[in-house]
């Protein structure tokens, strides 16, 4: 079906980015999965094909174009399978942080390096000991004279390895009441003595992200690396994590699709008992019904776009998104695991790499459970809040 949502320049700017992920990215993505993360060269060429922060302000660098732009990269990337360049989360979900709550100083030193693919961002939230009630952190940045002296540890962090910027969520009041007013955001920058990268963790799917531990260790950054006021983290994280979620859904969507696709090409070429497996009804009804699916979360992801676009609230709506189209992923790569047989449970075969990397989305960018905390919060249902 038509996307109503492209008009013809963003199928001309799809086209452009086609190409460039065909000639210079796919080429690599093996070798990012072999090495358990992206290279430099690859982040500083897509910052001068100018698809690193598309739609951040003209005066840093980027190309002041709307979302659909972002989403666009976004698609291609996930179409093959280039999960180990985390652009979305450079570009998408990091960058938003320091466009609408930086300084003029750390936009001038921090974005343009940014969407040139030169200062590679990554974002540490979670700890050892606590992921979804972010408010938990344990990681403290305490003032001293002009700095801030950073001490805990993070861990799950994207981009852990080679990112040259990690935006920590810290306790700058660790006594604060109610907790989430205490939390800030601090920048630390690569080679700051007493920021540690530690274990390149050891993962299920997504193996060409370097997802790291971080340690501080009376990391000391000068005061100007606050990034918005002190004890605002919380909201900040807040406000800007709707289009995180977004982010997701549109990965998701897409995944599921080209899953679908080499598998439905799959059961065209496979034989049994004397026919294509395609001709199954079992098969059938299977790919039927995940086509539906597919354009039945199309269709929404896309809506959620539109609006979040037109700058609508989408906390809700991209919530929604986020857990359900993770959740079909994970339904359609394991159907479409089942569908190629035995060679569905080997590697050469992308459907097991669908399969591994769908586990992983119903969990980061908050877990799907949270995502219907905050749906049932928004239908008025929780009377605590
Ligand atoms: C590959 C990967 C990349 C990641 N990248 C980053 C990154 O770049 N930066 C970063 O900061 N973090 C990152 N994360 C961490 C990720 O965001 C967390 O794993 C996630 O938020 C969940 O936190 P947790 O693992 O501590 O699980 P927990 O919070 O311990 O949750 C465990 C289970 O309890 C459930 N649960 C928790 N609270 C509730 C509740 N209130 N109601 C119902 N159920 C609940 C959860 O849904 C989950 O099923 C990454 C993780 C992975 C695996």
């Amino acid at each position: 079906m038509r996307r109503d949502i492209f008009n013809q320049d963003h199928d001309i700017f799809r086209e452009q980015v086609r190409r460039f992920v065909e000639k210079e990215l796919v080429p690599k993505i093996e070798q990012w999965n072999r090495d358990g993360m992206s290279d430099r060269a690859s982040w500083l060429k897509m910052g001068e094909a100018g698809f690193l922060g598309a739609n951040q302000p003209a005066e840093y660098g980027g190309a002041g174009a709307d979302f659909t732009y972002d989403a666009i990269i976004i698609e291609e990337l996930a179409r093959v399978r280039a999960h180990g360049l985390m652009m979305p989360l450079h570009s998408d979900v990091i960058m938003p942080y320091l466009v609408n709550y930086g300084t003029e100083e750390q936009k001038r030193r921090f974005v343009t390096g940014a969407v040139k693919g030169e200062t590679i961002l990554a974002i540490a939230m979670t700890e050892p000991g606590t992921g979804s009630d972010l408010a938990a952190v344990k990681t403290t940045a305490t003032r001293d004279g002009d700095s801030y002296v950073l001490n805990g540890a993070k861990t799950f962090i994207s981009n852990g390895q080679i990112s040259d910027l990690v935006i920590v969520v810290v306790k700058t009041d660790p006594n604060a009441k109610p907790a989430h007013r205490g939390v800030s955001l601090v920048l630390v920058e690569r080679d700051t003595p007493g920021f540690i990268r530690g274990r390149k963790l050891d993962k299920l799917g997504f193996r060409g992200q370097d997802t790291s531990e971080l340690f501080f260790e009376d990391c000391r950054v000068p005061a100007a690396n606050l990034l918005g006021r002190e004890g605002n983290g919380f909201k900040m994280l807040m406000e800007k994590l709707g289009q995180e979620r977004l982010v997701v859904g549109i990965g998701a969507i897409t995944s599921a699709r080209r899953c679908l696709d080499d598998t439905v090409a799959y059961a065209m070429e496979r034989r049994a008992f004397g026919q294509p497996i395609a001709g199954f009804q079992n098969t059938q009804f299977k790919l039927a019904e995940m086509a539906t699916e597919v354009e039945v979360g199309q269709a929404f992801v896309d809506r959620v776009l539109a609006a979040h676009v037109r700058g609508d609230d989408i906390v809700t709506e991209a919530s929604m998104a986020k857990w359900w189209t993770s959740d079909l992923l994970k339904k359609v790569s394991s159907q479409c695991l089942q569908i190629h047989g035995g060679y569905g449970f080997m590697m050469e075969y992308p459907v097991a790499t669908d399969y591994a990397d769908s586990a992983v989305q119903s969990i980061y960018a908050g877990t799907n459970e949270i995502m219907k905390v905050i749906i049932a919060r928004r239908m008025g249902l929780d009377q605590r809040s």
